[in-house]
Formats: structure tokens, C-alpha cells, sequence
């Protein structure tokens, strides 16, 4: 019999499914805490629920995680995992520590739907969108592991990026359940500023997030004009720039932070020239959103063509920005070693014959069928570890 993973419930649905179960709605707490608090799975152990909901709970539910198909280690200390979702498709979570935080990078989706120029992920293709107990699991698992590995008793991850494989906001309906685990102060506690959803525009969604559940949002722009990055990032095409503005515009309303954070992946000669940021500093000006810029050094990869801003040119991009008022980092990358670095997910290492026929039927913005490009030399990586 098919049994349901409760790691793809929020607290609201755990208590609809005990409820269900003929359970009072209190129950739910109880497990939710046993679960995501102290990592357990195996209802036997959870004593102070009565015998006879145990013997429910193990013949209706269960909780795994996702199957690791590998973990990597950096010398930094940045762990990458790349998980099993199934038939052919894997997805990867990064974690990053540093003196004050440890940060997740989680992932939304295998592959994605976008095609960034610039991003492994984006030459993918789309594959599937996660469920909400597949993106939780990726926490679930990193936050029970780390604890064991590290003997550390307390919580171990305190920020979680959504900047892993996909873009969250075109897989709204999962996500919203996983953000509520993550806040939930019965499961990981992590506050709204400590949790960040990346995205590449996906304009609706932005206000929707803004209503239902408000966390750091990160916005990846990469161009200060259309024609750029309508090239860059093709979701352009459907929500320009201006519109993007006004949804961050509407956004801090509701935001834990009373800025939206820039993203600007560097690319050698194509967005780094001091005119581009002469351009976005009158674009931040005339539109007035609040912001800071993260700017990302590109991490290259065979099919993408292009190659990363020479660091003397980033640090002047940086300098051109903060001269003219706006916070401007540029990120630091973490597990350089293990490939663990921003942009460069591959988690389609199992099979590569499907990854592949997606590409194929795959088209560019322009309409051009996808040059395939059949060696990868890397092995599997996330565009997830970076400092931030
Ligand atoms: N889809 C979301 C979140 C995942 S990508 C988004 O696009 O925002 C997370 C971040 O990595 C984004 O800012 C993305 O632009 C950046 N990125 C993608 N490929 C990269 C690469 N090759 N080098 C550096 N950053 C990259
Ligand atoms: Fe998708 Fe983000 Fe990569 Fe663009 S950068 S292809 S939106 S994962």
C-alpha cells in the first residue's frame, strides 16, 4: 500500500491528515515536532503519542528522505549532496557554513524552464517540478545529518536560500508549504529574514508571495536594460524590467527586510562594462527600489560560451555602485573544489540520454533548436555555494 511521506505537509495539513486519521488537531503538533525537531521517522519511537495513533501513523504514513546518491565535502567545509528524485532526475542542496551562520542552499525544481544563458541548469531543460516533501527534504535531512556529523545538539543551519536548481516561483504551489516549515516555530523556527527566495522575475508570483508568505526575496537581474537581458534571461520577455521594479516596489510592503537584494552574475564583456553600471544606477534612481546588489562572479561551463569578468573589473563595477549610494558585495564562492558553486548544477547524472532528448526539445528564446552539447566534463554541481 502506498503510504504518504508527512514530510510534504505543512502544519495546517498535518492536522487535516490526523484529523483524517480520526486524531485530535493538537496531535499534529506533536509529530510535526518530532519530526522536524529531532529528525525521527520511525513512529514507534515517538512516546508520548498513544500506542494507537503509532500504529495508525505507521500503517498510513511514513518519512523518508531523498536517496544521496553522492556527498562531497570542500576544504572549506561546504558540503554538497545530490539527491535522487527519480526516474533519471537529481537535484542538489549545498551547505555553506561560516563563523555566524550556516546557510542551505535548497533546490525547487529538476532542471528549469527558464534557459538562462549563463546557468547549468538553465541548458537542462525543465524536467519536473519537486514536490513540497522533496524540497523540505533536502532541510530535513542536511539540518539531521549536520547535527550528527558536527555533535552538535542545537540547530545547525540557520538561513536557507532557495537558489539550488529551478526557479521557486514557477513551482508556487509546493513552495509555499515548504516556506511554512521552514518559519514554523515547531519545526526549523528560522526567521522570515533568514529564509531567501531567489527568482528570475516571475512577476505574479512575486505579489502572491508578498500576501502568502513573506521572506528575504532575492532578485536575479544580471542586466540594467531589456535588450540585454531579455538575451540573458528570457522570462524578460514576459516580465520587463520596469514591471519587475514595481513588483519589488510592492513587494517590500510585505518584506522582512526593507530592501530587496540585486543579484548581477559578472559576465567577461557581455553586462561588466562601467556603462552597465552607469545604467543601473539610473535604473535603481528613477524607479526608487530600495536594494543592495550581490555581485556574483560568473562560474563557467563548456555549453555556455561565455567566461567570467576578470576580478579587477568586478571590483570597479562594485566601486562605480557603492560611489553612487548603492551596497554593493560582490559574493565570495564557497566548494570551489567539489563544483559546488553558483550556477553550475547538473543533476542529471543518471541519465544522461534523457537530460539530453530535453535539450533537444528544448528552444531558444529566438526560436533556434539548442546547440546539444553532449560532453560535460564536470561531474555533477549546484549553483548554490557562495557567501552572502
Ligand atoms: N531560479 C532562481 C534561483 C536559482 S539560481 C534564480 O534564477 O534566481 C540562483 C542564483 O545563481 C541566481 O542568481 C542565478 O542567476 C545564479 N547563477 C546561475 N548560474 C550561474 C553561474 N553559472 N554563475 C554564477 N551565478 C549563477
Ligand atoms: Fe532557472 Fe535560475 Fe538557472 Fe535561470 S538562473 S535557468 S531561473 S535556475
Amino acid at each position: 500500500m502506498n503510504t504518504t511521506n508527512l514530510l510534504e505537509f505543512d502544519l495546517e495539513g498535518l492536522a487535516a491528515f490526523c484529523e483524517k486519521l480520526g486524531e485530535k488537531r493538537f496531535r499534529a503538533t506533536q509529530l510535526y515536532r518530532w519530526i522536524h525537531q529531532r529528525g525521527a521517522s520511525d513512529f514507534s519511537q515517538m512516546t508520548d503519542l498513544a500506542k494507537a495513533l503509532r500504529e495508525k501513523l505507521a500503517t498510513t504514513a511514513h518519512v523518508a528522505a531523498l536517496p544521496v546518491i553522492s556527498q562531497q565535502e570542500s576544504k572549506d567545509g561546504t558540503i554538497k549532496w545530490l539527491f535522487d528524485v527519480g526516474q533519471g532526475d537529481a537535484v542538489e542542496a549545498v551547505f555553506i557554513p561560516e563563523d555566524d551562520r550556516g546557510t542551505l542552499c535548497v533546490s525547487s525544481q529538476a532542471g528549469c524552464a527558464v534557459g538562462c544563458r549563463f546557468c547549468s541548469t538553465g541548458h537542462q531543460g525543465f524536467s519536473r517540478n519537486l514536490t513540497t516533501g522533496e524540497i523540505v527534504a533536502q532541510l530535513w535531512f542536511a539540518e539531521h545529518f549536520l547535527r550528527k556529523h558536527l555533535q552538535r545538539d542545537e540547530r545547525v543551519i540557520s538561513n536557507v536560500v532557495m537558489m539550488g536548481m529551478g526557479e521557486p516561483l514557477q513551482n508556487y504551489a509546493a513552495l509555499v508549504p515548504a516556506l511554512r516549515t521552514m518559519l514554523d516555530d515547531n519545526a526549523y523556527g528560522l526567521s522570515r529574514r533568514r529564509v531567501t527566495v531567489s527568482t528570475s522575475g516571475v512577476v505574479p508570483m512575486i505579489d502572491r508571495l508578498g500576501h502568502d508568505c513573506p521572506v528575504a526575496l532575492a532578485v536575479s537581474l544580471h542586466a540594467p536594460n531589456d535588450a540585454l537581458r531579455n538575451d540573458l534571461v528570457p522570462l524578460n520577455r514576459k516580465y520587463p524590467i520596469a514591471e519587475l521594479l514595481d513588483a519589488c516596489q510592492r513587494y517590500l510592503a510585505h518584506a522582512p527586510r526593507d530592501f530587496i537584494t540585486f543579484e548581477y552574475c559578472m559576465l567577461d564583456g557581455v553586462n561588466d562594462q562601467p556603462e552597465h553600471a552607469l545604467q543601473l544606477i539610473e535604473l535603481v534612481r528613477t524607479q526608487g527600489v530600495s536594494c543592495k546588489f550581490n555581485l556574483i562572479p560568473f562560474n563557467p561551463f563548456p555549453a555556455s560560451g561565455l567566461l567570467r569578468s576578470p576580478q579587477p573589473r568586478v571590483l570597479a563595477f562594485a566601486r562605480l555602485m557603492s560611489e553612487a549610494g548603492i551596497v554593493t558585495t560582490v559574493r565570495k564562492t564557497r566548494g570551489d573544489d567539489i563544483d559546488a558553486a553558483c550556477g553550475q548544477l547538473a543533476g542529471d547524472v543518471q541519465d544522461r540520454t534523457r537530460a539530453a532528448e530535453r535539450m533537444a526539445a528544448r528552444r531558444s528564446p529566438a526560436g533556434q533548436p539548442v546547440v546539444l552539447h553532449r560532453s560535460r566534463p564536470r561531474p555533477a554541481a549546484t549553483p548554490g555555494a557562495m557567501k552572502r
